[in-house]
């Protein structure tokens, strides 16, 4: 039963022409019929059709690439008596990501040498494991299993907020699908991102695929965990959007710190860790958390309101343009540092003090010369030695001259 949703949708898509380029004589040697995808998530997808020419075919190829990776690939199929091509992927050995795109067409190349090519077909791998329910609004849609239509309103309710708080933030990218998938445990959701090959995370945003994963329980802590999941894998799908390819190369503090300021809920234990760990000296470098964040859970918290906390004193200081033309400048390549240095106009290391003395409080001057005391007194000493053999030696040197 859970095939149908597929065969359905792709025979739906069969009409239309899906923007890769087609060979010009691809209609006019074959006809290809009883297009269909049949998946058991995290097991195969069977691709399947019928393929008819008038010249007799000498073999016939399954292609196709999703939207992930972007990887064509190709496969021989034989062709059955009557016209018939069947492949089945092994999602097992070659992981598709959940709700991955899939573009796929066959070729042929018919026994007189001409090569010659199908349709496009597009198809979603959906985890059908559950039956989803849908809501949408223009270009958002929310798609959930459990919870009433209610639950529906409210997910679409609060990721409209939170695209408003992210077009807030960000230049509003030119309007594309975008997709939110609540899972009603994060058990479910753990098991299709493992189906998928990808690392457990409390949510996931795919920005290339345009594609959110959450697990949201229907019931009284709804609202919150909407709030606070929903706007910030957004946003990384918007910046994504905002800044293209080289999203990948955002130092993780800009990237989190973008997502983790859209939140609608803010969180009320980051300003308490950044507090604490001003006064204890234990505050992470800004500089350190270019790579990646600290595998450490409580490091890994504290990493998140630093990044928060200093992505908004970027914006207030520099105002929106100023955050984006940083994004633009890590986007083009530029490392951690320089970054700032072409965009903001000064140093990381210094926007870090500033950011301390001016959100935390922190007297980083006055720290510092505190800290260099000793050394100070020191120094000073060292200085004095000179003067004090000078002053001894000035009579002998009087009488000399
Ligand atoms: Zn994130």
């Amino acid at each position: 039963m859970r095939h149908f949703a597929l065969v359905a949708l792709v025979i739906v898509m069969a009409a239309l022409l899906l923007g890769l380029p087609q060979q010009a004589r691809a209609q006019s040697g074959i006809e290809v019929t009883d297009v269909g995808v049949f998946d058991d998530f995290g097991q195969h997808v069977t691709f399947q059709g019928r393929i008819r020419s008038s010249v007799p075919i000498a073999s016939a190829t399954l292609v196709f690439s999703d939207n992930y990776d972007e990887i064509v690939r190709r496969f021989p199929v034989n062709i059955g008596e009557d016209g018939v091509v069947t492949y089945r992927y092994d999602v097992v050995q070659n992981v598709l990501r959940p709700f991955v795109t899939i573009t796929f067409w066959f070729e042929v190349i018919l026994q007189n040498g001409e090569t010659l090519r199908s349709d496009n077909y597009r198809v979603q791998y959906v985890d059908d494991r559950f039956t989803w329910q849908q809501q949408m609004d223009g270009s958002l849609r929310v798609h959930w299993y459990e919870g009433e239509a209610a639950f529906g309103d409210a997910l679409l309710e609060v990721t409209r907020r939170s695209l408003n708080a992210v077009n807030a933030l960000l230049p509003p990218p030119p309007d594309a699908p975008l997709d939110v998938y609540v899972y009603a445990s994060t058990t479910d959701l753990q098991s299709a991102l493992f189906l998928g090959g990808e690392d457990w995370q409390g949510g996931h945003a795919n920005p290339k695929m345009g594609v959110v994963l959450l697990a949201i329980t229907p019931g009284p802590g709804q609202s919150i965990e909407m709030e606070t999941l929903i706007p910030h894998e957004l946003a990384h799908v918007m910046l994504y959007r905002s800044v293209g390819e080289g999203y990948g190369s955002l130092p993780v503090w800009l990237n989190e710190g973008i997502a983790s300021s859209v939140e609608l809920y803010p969180n009320p234990d980051y300003d308490q860790a950044l507090i604490t760990a001003s006064r204890n000296g234990s505050l992470l470098a800004i500089a350190d958390l270019c790579d990646a964040f600290p595998l450490d859970a409580s490091r890994a918290f504290l990493a998140y309101a630093e990044s928060q906390s200093f992505v908004r004193f970027l914006r207030d200081t520099y105002g929106t343009p100023g955050l984006f033309s940083l994004a633009s400048a890590y986007a083009d390549g530029l490392s951690c540092d320089q970054g700032v240095v072409r965009a903001l106009g000064t140093s990381l290391v210094s926007l870090d003090t500033r950011w301390r003395e001016s959100v935390l409080g922190e007297n980083v001057a006055g720290v510092f010369l505190r800290n260099m005391f000793p050394y100070l007194g020191l120094f000073v000493f060292m200085l004095l030695i000179p003067l004090i053999g000078f002053f001894q030696r000035r009579p002998a040197d009087g009488r000399a001259r």
